[in-house]
């Protein structure tokens, strides 16, 4: 098999407060192979937040271990760098808000990570302006956040992200402000973008339905302190490779019953104790 790109192992997380120690997550191991796309779903609260703050490198583990494998800076970065650098993976990360600045306008909003990286380069440049072209933004490149619509605003937010070469996408909820048509439209042109541009993605999402016509894998969470619970791959049957048509895939129904199982399953288990004082 591949080396992965991601090596999760046993990887162990509490809160600690003066109200005591809140079990997040517990003893956490997958891999993830470069170009997956893959979905996470888990009851409210199990820690699927704090998982991807974990892969991000924003919260370290208490335990257990992250192996990113091979990639890392683009070579010219990397042959400028003078250290043998340890392999510094590119994370994109996508929050459920845009977090668009509205001052700025969506052009300069999406070239900001390239500014503050000293990464602007007139090949960037160039590149930015097809992406905008790309996704239905370039005649909006002079607008404020505010003049567009959530869907717009959430593919400019998508690529600031992917201007910065990630490695990885790590998107939590990234389409849960949105109303439901825009959602639908939207995260099927997310995904469509993501698997054309041969991106690895982790997605967080509670939408059951989105994971399966999204991802080509799903894991799934137990309640709080989280531990992997299953990993379904999913294999739809595709008259037409759309995310959104995935849903009319005869499969769909199945696996849609299969992980309202395993969630429900999850909600009606007593609580283990957490170690919460
Ligand atoms: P999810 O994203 O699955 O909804 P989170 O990862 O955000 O869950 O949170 C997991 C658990 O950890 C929740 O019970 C939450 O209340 C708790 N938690 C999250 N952040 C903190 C924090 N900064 N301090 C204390 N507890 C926290
Ligand atoms: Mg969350």
């Amino acid at each position: 098999m591949e080396q992965p790109l991601l090596e999760l192992k046993d990887i162990c997380y509490s809160y600690h407060s003066l109200e005591g120690e809140t079990a997040a997550l517990s003893h956490i191991s997958f891999q993830i192979q470069k170009g997956e796309f893959t979905a996470i779903v888990g009851p409210s609260g199990c820690g699927k937040s704090t998982l991807l703050s974990i892969i991000a490198g924003l919260i370290a583990p208490e335990s257990g271990e992250i192996v990113f494998h091979a990639g890392g800076m683009p070579d010219a970065e990397q042959a400028q760098s003078c250290t043998p650098a340890p392999f510094f993976p590119r994370i994109g990360y996508m929050l459920q808000h845009d977090h668009l600045f509205e001052w700025r306008t969506i052009y300069q909003n999406v070239i900001l990570g390239l500014e503050i990286n000293h990464m602007l380069t007139p090949e960037r440049k160039e590149r930015v302006m097809q992406l905008l072209k790309d996704y239905d933004l370039y005649k909006f490149r002079d607008k404020k956040p505010g003049e567009l619509s959530g869907g717009m605003k959430q593919r400019a937010a998508l690529i600031r992200t992917l201007v910065l070469e990630p490695e990885i996408l790590l998107l939590d909820e990234p389409f849960s402000a949105l109303d439901y048509q825009t959602r639908l439209s939207v995260s099927s042109d997310i995904c469509s973008i993501i698997r054309s541009t041969g991106k690895t993605a982790l997605l967080i999402t509670h939408d059951l339905s989105e994971a399966i016509s999204l991802a080509g894998r799903i894991l799934v969470l137990s309640r709080r302190p989280a531990t992997v619970k299953c990993d379904i791959p999913v294999r739809l049957t595709l008259p037409e490779n759309s995310p959104l048509a995935s849903r009319n895939a005869p499969e769909f129904k199945d696996y849609f019953n299969l992980l309202w199982k395993e969630i429900s399953d999850e909600n009606h288990r007593q609580p283990e104790f957490s170690g919460t004082i």
